[in-house]
C-alpha cells in the first residue's frame, strides 16, 4: 500500500482493468462444427455440452449418443474455440487503450513533480518548464486517447484513421 492518493487511484483502476480483461477472455463464441467429425471419436459431432468430467472442457455430442466425448481444453480450442466474442473483442482493446491512456498520466505526472524539483532546486528564475508546456503536453495525450478510442471501432463505416500528421506516437 501507498500513502499517494494517484499511485492508489492508478493501482486501484489497474487492478480493475485486469479483471475486465480477464473476464472478456473468457467470454468465447462456439465454432460452427456441426456434422464435423469429432476429435475424439471421427463420428459426425451433433451439438455440446459442458463437460462433467474432471479436467476436461466441453462433451462433444453424436446423433444417439447424447452423452458423446469429453474433450481436454487444448481439444476444445483447437476443435470448438470460435475465438472471442465482438463484445470481448472491443472490451479487450478498450482495456488496452485505458492502459495506455493511464500510463500516459503517470508519464506526464512524474515529468511534471521532476520538474518542480528541479525548478525548486534551481530558483524560480529559472524554471525549466511553465505549466503552458503541460497543458499544451496534457492536449496531445487526451489527442492521442481519443484517436486510440476511435480505432476501437475501426470497423464501423463512419471510422476515419488518424492522419499520420496529427498524431506523433508516444
Ligand atoms: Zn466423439
Amino acid at each position: 500500500m501507498t500513502d499517494d492518493p494517484t499511485a492508489a487511484l492508478i493501482a486501484f483502476i489497474r487492478g480493475r482493468l485486469d479483471e475486465r480483461e480477464q473476464r472478456a477472455q473468457r467470454q468465447r463464441r462456439v465454432r460452427d462444427f456441426y456434422r464435423e467429425p469429432c476429435p475424439r471419436c471421427g463420428r459426425p459431432a451433433d451439438g455440446f455440452g459442458s463437460a462433467i468430467d474432471e479436467g476436461a472442457a466441453a462433451r462433444i455430442t453424436h446423433q444417439g449418443d447424447p452423452l458423446g466425448c469429453a474433450l481436454t481444453a487444448e481439444e476444445w480450442a483447437a476443435f470448438g474455440d470460435g475465438g472471442p466474442t465482438p463484445e470481448a473483442t472491443a472490451q479487450l482493446r478498450e482495456t488496452e487503450v485505458d492502459r495506455s491512456l493511464l500510463q500516459e498520466y503517470q508519464n506526464l505526472l512524474s515529468a511534471q513533480q521532476e520538474n518542480a524539483r528541479e525548478t525548486a532546486e534551481q530558483g524560480e528564475h529559472d524554471t525549466l518548464r511553465g505549466e503552458a508546456d503541460y497543458i499544451a503536453a496534457g492536449l496531445r495525450v487526451l489527442e492521442r486517447w481519443a484517436w486510440r478510442k476511435a480505432a476501437i471501432w475501426a470497423d464501423h463505416p463512419d471510422y476515419q484513421p488518424a492522419a499520420d500528421t496529427t498524431i506523433p506516437e508516444s
